[in-house]
C-alpha cells in the first residue's frame, strides 16, 4: 500500500495568504504529520514535496503516477472574501467511487476531530484529481480567511493530520473487509476453493480455473 501525500502549493506559490501566514506552510506542516502517522501504521507514503519548494501540478501527478501510488491525498486550506465562511470540505473526482468513499471517510474524521462545520464531500475536476491515475482526493482542511478556523490550523495541525490519517486508515480497512466478504461469497458459490488474502496475486492457472467454473466447464 502506497499513499501519495501532496502538500498544496510551495516555493514561489504561497497559496492563500492571510497576514503573516501562508497556505503552503500550513499544508506542508499537516502533510508531514500525516506521513509520520501513516508510516507508523506500516503504510508507505510518497510526498510530492517535503520542503518549501515549487512543484507544478503535472509534476505532482507524475510523482504519484510513476511511483504507482494506490491513493492520492492533496492537502489545502480554503480562503474566501467573506471571513464568516468556515468549515471543512473534501473533493473527489466526479464519478470516482473509490475517491468518493475515501473523501467521505476523511471528511467525517476531520469534522469529528476538530468540530469544524461539515461542508461535505464535493466533486470537481481539479487538475491533480483529473491527472492522477489512482483514486484521488483534495482536502480543504479549513478557512484561513476565518479567524477561528485559522486559529485551529495554527494551533491544532496534529489534530488535522490525525483526522485525515484516521479517515484514510478506516477507508483502507473497509476496502479490505469488503474484498474479504466478496471472496467468501465466491467460495460459497464454489467458484474458488479456498480463502485467499484479498491482496495476494492470482496465477494464470487459478484464473483459468475460475473462468471455467463460471462458464460451467467443470
Ligand atoms: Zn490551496
Amino acid at each position: 500500500m502506497l499513499i501519495a501525500v501532496d502538500p498544496g502549493h510551495g516555493g514561489k506559490d504561497p497559496g492563500a495568504v492571510v497576514g503573516d501566514y501562508k497556505e503552503k506552510d500550513i499544508n506542508l506542516n499537516i502533510a508531514l504529520k500525516i506521513r509520520d502517522i501513516l508510516v507508523k501504521e506500516n503504510i508507505s507514503v510518497i510526498m510530492t514535496r517535503d520542503k518549501d519548494e515549487t512543484v507544478d501540478l503535472q509534476q505532482r501527478c507524475d510523482i504519484a503516477n510513476k511511483s504507482k501510488a494506490d491513493y492520492f491525498i492533496s492537502i489545502h486550506c480554503n480562503s474566501f472574501t467573506d471571513p464568516s465562511a468556515n468549515g471543512t470540505e473534501t473533493y473527489a473526482y466526479p464519478r470516482s467511487l473509490a475517491g468518493r468513499n475515501l473523501a467521505q471517510y476523511v471528511q467525517n474524521e476531520i469534522v469529528e476531530m476538530l468540530k469544524t462545520t461539515n461542508r461535505g464531500v464535493k466533486y470537481e475536476s481539479f487538475y491533480v484529481l483529473k491527472h492522477t491515475v489512482m483514486p484521488a482526493i483534495l482536502v480543504e482542511t479549513a478557512f484561513m480567511s476565518n479567524p477561528q478556523n485559522l486559529d485551529l490550523l495554527l494551533q491544532k495541525p496534529d489534530a488535522f493530520a490525525q483526522g485525515i490519517a484516521n479517515g484514510t486508515i478506516k477507508f483502507l480497512k473497509s476496502v479490505n473487509y469488503k474484498q474479504t466478504d466478496d471472496i467468501e461469497k465466491l467460495q460459497m458459490k464454489g467458484i474458488i476453493d479456498k480463502h485467499y488474502d484479498p491482496k495476494s496475486y492470482v496465477t494464470w492457472g487459478e484464473f483459468a480455473s475460475v473462468i471455467l467454473k463460471i462458464l460451467g466447464g467443470r
